[in-house]
């Protein structure tokens, strides 16, 4: 299959210096494979995502100098794609509905845990069935949908693994449950608002794109086996990751959307060219530079 790869931000926000490098890295590789860069909007959040910012996101992938290849794909148009996902895996008895709010789960969980792929606290199981249930798709107004995951670990054949290239973590990667159990948990896979949520999307979309090679943050890395525990449930095929060093301020924290200071418009603004962008993200190493004011 042609090499294929894809960058996939939510517009809720500026690009920032960290979804450059991410963006030139997956361009740089497909260009250098003969093959193809896709852009992919994740606009499955309704109250946060703006035709502003995804308008903003193309002209400064533009400014870059990244183009790509066809239409810009919405998640915002993909919910029936996903729905017919979510009925799969509720067929296979691996759904359930879930009504607790972030701060149910928050009182039951204890402290509050930062699991990087979970994004939030591990969920403490509250509305898990004893036995499987067929879960309704979509899931009644309010309620959340679940994947049981000891119960989806379950119905995959043993030895399920991913490919890793990037050189953080290259190597084969065993699908490990108690560690998946314990970092991830049962995930929602359908959300409260009825937008499916973003592990299932990101891997109907990326199989639908027929992505062979997802590049993007080493935040992600603990949700790959999730995605490769999903796609082996759909039927879906897998690609190869390619998780890469994430860029941090010069207290050592990680960009976000917030830092409006590290905004490429706002780099732009200032007089940063193309090449000074690449510069401050280190591209061309992946031993890498860290972005500084200096
Ligand atoms: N929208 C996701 C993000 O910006 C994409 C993650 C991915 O590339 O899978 O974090």
């Amino acid at each position: 299959m042609r090499h294929t790869e894809r960058f996939a931000p939510s517009p809720t926000g500026p690009l920032h210096l960290g979804h450059a490098f991410s963006a030139v890295t997956a361009w740089t590789a497909a260009k250098e494979a003969g093959g193809r860069f896709l852009l992919r909007l994740e606009d499955l959040d309704e109250t946060r995502s703006t035709p502003a910012f995804a308008a903003q996101i193309e002209s400064d992938l533009h400014w870059l100098g990244i183009d790509w290849h066809g239409p810009v794909l919405q998640q915002s148009t993909r919910h029936a794609a996903y729905a017919e996902a979510l009925r799969s895996l509720a067929a296979q008895g691996l759904l359930y509905p879930c009504r607790c709010s972030r701060r149910d789960i928050l009182e039951a969980a204890g402290a509050p845990q930062e699991g990087a792929g979970s994004r939030g606290a591990v969920y403490p199981g509250t509305c898990r069935p004893a036995h499987a249930v067929i879960a309704a798709v979509p899931p009644e107004p309010g309620t959340a949908l679940r994947l049981d995951l000891a119960r989806a670990l379950a119905a995959v054949p043993s030895g399920l693994h991913f490919t890793e290239i990037g050189p953080l973590h290259a190597g084969e990667h065993a699908i490990v449950p108690e560690t998946m159990i314990r970092e991830l948990g049962d995930v929602v896979l359908a959300r409260r608002d009825g937008a499916a949520a973003y592990h299932l999307a990101v891997v109907v979309d990326d199989a639908w794109q027929q992505v062979t090679h997802v590049t993007r943050g080493a935040d992600l890395f603990t949700a790959t086996p999730l995605h490769r525990l999903l796609q082996a449930l759909l039927g879906l095929p897998a690609p190869v990751w390619h998780h890469h060093r994430l860029i941090r301020d010069n207290t050592g924290r990680r960009l976000a959307k917030r830092d409006d200071a590290r905004g490429l418009g706002f780099l732009l603004a200032e007089g940063w060219t193309p090449q000074d962008i690449r510069r401050a993200v280190g591209l061309g190493s992946e031993e890498g530079l860290e972005f500084s004011d200096d």
